[in-house]
């Protein structure tokens, strides 16, 4: 299900069953906000990482390579915006299947409220979320579980596609797998 040609590939962590298993509030990122996409090397997806215009220079750059192949998680709605005009974290690239959760925090905590292109319903439900009282925890196993059921699983580079982990862990081999351009 999980197919992956290029920058084009995205794929959302939620479906039906969690709202059972995860706090309403993170339910929003996931279902509403966030989409999973495999980290390549071209401008447009080096561009996505990036919070702030003033951060120009090589350490985007390099930063970018040493993730590629794996995935990242971006806000849908500002991702095609300038890198000047995004909140900071409007991606994110857990370092493995456990930290997506504590990735989505910061993501809360960074992007939600002060990105411009998230839709006003969605902020306001947000926002009533958090001020309301008795909203379930949630268990946070279940952010490892189901995203292995998406397909996703860790290697030492990060979060990759288990289709791709037959292939090596090494973040170029797993790209050329994948179709992804390259110069
Ligand atoms: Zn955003």
């Amino acid at each position: 299900m999980c197919g992956h040609n290029g920058d084009e590939t995205s794929f959302v962590l939620h479906d039906a069953t969690d709202e059972d298993h995860i706090n309403a509030i993170h339910n929003i990122v996931r279902r509403d906000v966030w989409e999973g996409f495999v980290v390549g090397t071209t401008a447009t997806t080096a561009s996505s990482a990036r919070g702030r215009a003033d951060d120009t220079g090589g350490r985007s750059t390099s930063r970018l390579e040493r993730y590629a192949g794996t995935i990242g998680f971006r806000c849908r709605f500002c991702k095609g915006a300038p890198p000047g005009e995004r909140a900071e974290k409007s991606a994110v690239y857990p370092r493995s299947l456990e930290r997506i959760y504590l990735s989505n925090i910061r993501f809360q905590r960074d992007h939600i409220m002060q990105c411009n292109y998230i839709p006003p319903s969605i902020k306001e439900e947000y926002t009533r979320l958090k001020n309301s009282k008795g909203v379930t925890r949630g268990k946070k196993k279940y952010w490892v579980t189901s995203a292995m059921r998406r397909g996703l699983c860790n290697s030492d580079d990060g979060i990759i596609f288990a289709s791709s982990a037959v292939v090596g862990s090494s973040p170029a081999v797993v790209v050329a797998a994948t179709d992804e351009k390259r110069e």
